[in-house]
């Protein structure tokens, strides 16, 4: 297989010292259980899969951006207690974070996009400290609110329910347990009313939320659904790269 330009993983010198890369993508995972049936990187799959697919789109439109590889370790602080669930305090994201920004803003790359692919992840304020600090445009997109789910699933769930379980159906569907083996996902809500209506906010104890450590029913999924959904996301996305790459970082605001 030929080595694709815009995925930093698989090319190499030749090919990048004389490409001015105008957007790198940071895709950003998590390493944690996701029912009985998805494998541990199901967000790193994800998320990686729409860096390089939205990376491909933004390329062949004449953009020049590159897909980093994936970070597999998200904020997972409410699954300590699930075997193997590996967490990296948002503290130590910001430091691998600036690390990776600093790297690029010295080498004239202009902008960055971090890929967010996990709920438990939030670069939002991250950013706003870093940007002070890096001469590197800095933006985040949580890829799975940049079109309505909706539209594509029954009930797409937020942990290992319908739409990530059909996502991967369609990107390894050999990595999943049969549908069977799942369990329903069943998610139990606050007590307490502004918690559970979404107005007031605490993060969740994983274990007591769920039985299967999913949140969302899986049983509608198919690869599909996912493929389906998967194309829109990138079209979504890879839009924004090619605008972004084209943008003028000194002039981003309307008259
Ligand atoms: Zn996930």
């Amino acid at each position: 297989m030929p080595s694709r330009p815009f995925v930093l993983a698989e090319t190499n010198w030749k090919s990048v010292k004389d490409t001015p890369f105008e957007v790198a993508i940071l895709p950003w995972g998590a390493t944690e259980p996701h029912n009985f049936h998805l494998p541990y990187s199901t967000d790193n799959y994800e998320t990686t899969a729409l860096a390089e697919r939205a990376a491909e789109f933004a390329w062949q439109k004449g953009a020049r951006v590159v897909a980093l590889p994936t970070v597999p370790f998200g904020v997972n602080t409410g699954q300590l207690d699930l075997r193997l669930a590996i967490n990296m305090n948002p503290s130590t994201q910001l430091a691998v974070l600036t690390d990776v920004a600093s790297a690029l803003s010295g080498q004239g790359v202009k902008k960055l996009l971090i890929l967010n692919g996990h709920g438990g992840n939030d670069f939002k304020q991250m950013i706003r400290e870093l940007q002070a600090k890096v001469d590197l445009f800095v933006c985040t997109i949580n890829w799975w609110t940049c079109i309505k789910a909706t539209d594509f699933f029954d009930e797409p769930g937020d942990h290992a329910g319908e739409m990530e379980t059909s996502i991967m159906m369609s990107l390894v569907p050999d990595l999943l347990r049969p549908l069977s083996e799942a369990g329903p996902g069943k998610a139990r809500k606050f007590r307490v009313a502004g918690l559970r209506d979404g107005w007031a906010w605490a993060p969740r104890k994983w274990r007591q939320v769920t039985d299967d450590t999913g949140t969302g029913d899986p049983k509608a999924a198919t690869a599909e659904k996912g493929e389906k959904f998967l194309r829109a996301v990138t079209e979504r996305i890879g839009g924004f790269l090619v605008e972004l790459a084209a943008a003028d970082v000194k002039n981003l605001y309307e008259s």
